[in-house]
């Protein structure tokens, strides 16, 4: 037997005290190659970060680095709202000094990020299809390419969700995150409800009242599918029972499909049933969690993700 080529070191960029992180680093060791934890939380404080001009010019804590085999992208905290970010006391002190210290980190990571990707590294995800995944245009791609979606507007003009609403069930929830969905009742519909359309935009959908389902695609295959029964409307904290199970093969395929569309190497997406029985894609998340669905499910997708990037760092 041949042994395996060597790999270059899988890059894990995010949190060391994110789980999703520890985990994925102990189970691509386990396979006998090595990783680097990028603590994008702890950048600028703790993570010393230092890029010259050549491509290549990369130093993370004085240590200069080759180039990864893959990199693994959790999360590079970027906001004072990301979650896992504490940025109240500096806030509260001074927004605009602690905005103007997030955005200079920002445009730092995203540099960083954008140099292994021109040099070629396989990503999980690729910062470059980013820009697709925001929800007003990813539901529309999918849209374009004939699968499945809810009918959604975005908007935030009082007359077009009342002319949406009239006369069916509609749910609504943020455009960009950060509240749960909820039905929308009549009493939404008055002038003064309507009047908070003037804050922020607001995401109104078909209501779908069938059951939740969650696929994992990796490399272009389904790695994981589960379903979530559930009471209420919006799932995360109202988890019923949570079960692996068999995906028809014409959902799988456009699962796959979605993935593809929106230029994915990997992903979580949700969908649920609408009334006739239809799995509707509610969205794609291009850095999805996963511990919590293998420990209720009994799936495997760490190991899968583990095993995934190994392998492109192999090739
Ligand atoms: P997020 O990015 O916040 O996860 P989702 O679109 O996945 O946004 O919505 C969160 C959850 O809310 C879904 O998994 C589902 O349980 C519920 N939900 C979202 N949209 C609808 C809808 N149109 N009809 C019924 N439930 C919905
Ligand atoms: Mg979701
Ligand atoms: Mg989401």
């Amino acid at each position: 037997m041949t042994p395996p080529a060597p790999a270059r070191p899988v890059f894990l960029v995010g949190s060391r005290d994110d789980e999703h992180i520890s985990h994925l680093a102990r189970s691509i060791e386990a396979l006998g190659v090595d990783t680097l934890v990028v603590d994008t939380l702890a950048f600028p404080g703790q993570t010393r970060l230092a890029l010259t001009e050549g491509l290549d010019g990369i130093t993370v804590n004085g240590q200069r680095l080759g180039i990864p085999g893959a990199v693994y992208l959790r999360s590079v905290y970027t906001h004072p709202l990301a979650f896992g970010v504490d940025a109240d006391a500096d806030m509260d002190a001074d927004w605009r000094t602690t905005l103007v210290a997030f955005r200079e980190k920002a445009t730092l990571l995203r540099g960083l990020l954008g140099r292994w990707e021109a040099l070629g590294v396989p990503f999980y995800n690729p910062e470059s299809t980013s820009w697709r995944i925001q929800k007003p245009l990813q539901l529309a791609l999918l849209a374009q390419a004939g699968l499945p979606v809810p009918e959604t507007l975005w908007t935030n003009d009082a007359e077009a969700v009342r002319r949406f609403a009239a006369g069916r069930r509609v749910a609504y929830k943020p455009v960009g995150g950060g509240a749960a969905t909820r039905a929308l009742g009549p009493e939404d519909l008055s002038e003064e409800r309507l009047a908070a359309l003037g804050a922020a935009p607001v995401t109104f959908q078909a209501l779908l009242p069938g059951e939740d389902v969650r696929v994992y695609v990796l490399d272009g295959e389904v790695i994981a599918s589960i379903r979530i029964l559930s009471q209420a409307i919006d799932f995360r904290q109202n988890e019923e029972r949570v079960e692996s199970f068999a995906l028809p093969p014409e959902v799988a395929a456009q699962c796959l499909r979605a993935t593809q569309v929106l230029g994915l190497r990997w992903t979580g997406m949700d969908l649920k049933r609408d009334a006739e029985g239809t799995l509707r894609i509610l969205e794609l998340n291009e850095s999805p969690m996963f511990l919590g669905f293998d420990a209720r499910a009994g799936t495997d997708i760490l190991g899968h993700l583990a095993r995934g990037l190994v392998q492109a760092a192999r090739a």
